[in-house]
């Protein structure tokens, strides 16, 4: 079964013009898959705060409420600009994703998608970071161990920028494996091949970077010789996905060179993995991907891969 999952407010983030992570990304992504997605928010999900609290400082948490209730123009870079709205989508964002996991294992064979931003995982424990404010994987990998007692979670990420935030909040842990594929050197300069884990997180963080210009058919091998034996390997009872679509291959910001079916082939490899070992829980959250135009199409892609094996 699958669920899109979503929150109106998420439109509630509008920096300045020429931003390029604009409201528009979401709506046509729901436009195209839920159409009259437009409603009321839905109800934010039971013990949300402290989830988030499970990730982000306290300090930090009221620094970024204080900064937008005094309509302060950025918080802690200028690629983070806020606007009257900021707090309340980011917050928004994040509920929306508990509300998936939580859904997804209520039961076997659960799917979703969570469509919001602003996306999450450049946002660290204690900054805001490359238009992340609140890191919503982290906090949905907090949800399903804390709450859920899940031993554990594994997150795959095939934004084209390596997820810094995400990386840092796991790094020391074994509980949480985290995978990216990523375009490297480039923003933001983590992500070495080198960068492991350390301590007891040893061996479960594994970056794959990878020069500009990659196709569908370098991620298809990484995808097979790596991602999914590491996989296989951890056996995660719940499988996170940070879906950023900007290794499209006309995307403004990425360099890669990937097309609507690599979006859907890896896709469907990932479910299939999620089946094998997670009783087929898996929940994928927007992260980057700028080419608004083409965006729908390419959540539409990784719909159909996640949702292959229940055709
Ligand atoms: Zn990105």
């Amino acid at each position: 079964m699958f669920r899109l999952f979503s929150d109106v407010r998420c439109l509630d983030h509008r920096p300045h013009a020429g931003y390029p992570e604009v409201p528009a990304r979401v709506e046509g992504i729901l436009d195209r898959l839920a159409p009259g997605w437009r409603g009321s928010p839905p109800p934010s999900p039971p013990g949300l705060e402290e989830t988030v609290a499970a990730v982000h400082d306290e300090g930090y948490l009221g620094r970024f409420e204080r900064a937008v209730a005094r309509g302060d123009l950025l918080l802690d870079s200028a690629d983070n600009p806020l606007s009257a709205g900021t707090w309340r989508a980011a917050w928004a964002a994040a509920g929306a994703s508990v509300a998936a996991v939580d859904w997804s294992l209520a039961a076997a064979g659960r799917q979703a998608l969570v469509v919001v931003r602003p996306p999450g995982h450049h946002a660290e424990r204690d900054r805001a970071m490359g238009f992340c404010f609140l890191n919503n994987v982290a906090v949905m990998a907090e949800r399903a161990r804390r709450r859920h007692g899940l031993d554990r979670v594994a997150i795959v990420d095939f934004d084209v920028h390596h997820g810094n935030g995400t990386q840092h909040l796991f790094e020391e842990r074994a509980d949480v494996l985290y995978v990216s594929l990523h375009q490297y050197p480039f923003y933001p300069g983590t992500g070495a091949r080198g960068e492991v884990g350390r301590g007891e997180g040893r061996g479960f963080t594994l970056n794959i970077p990878l020069p500009a210009g990659c196709d569908d058919a370098v991620y298809r091998e990484c995808f097979a010789a790596e991602v999914l034996p590491r996989l296989r390997a951890f056996a995660p009872e719940l499988l996170l996905v940070s879906a950023g679509f900007d290794a499209w291959r006309a995307d403004p910001l990425g360099g890669m060179r990937v097309s609507e079916a690599g979006f859907e082939e890896w896709s469907a490899s990932l479910a299939a993995v999620a089946g094998e070992l997670a009783g087929g829980r898996l929940v994928s959250v927007l992260e980057g991907g700028y080419d608004v135009a083409a965006l729908p199409a390419l959540a539409a892609a990784h719909v159909k891969g996640l949702t292959v094996a229940d055709v």
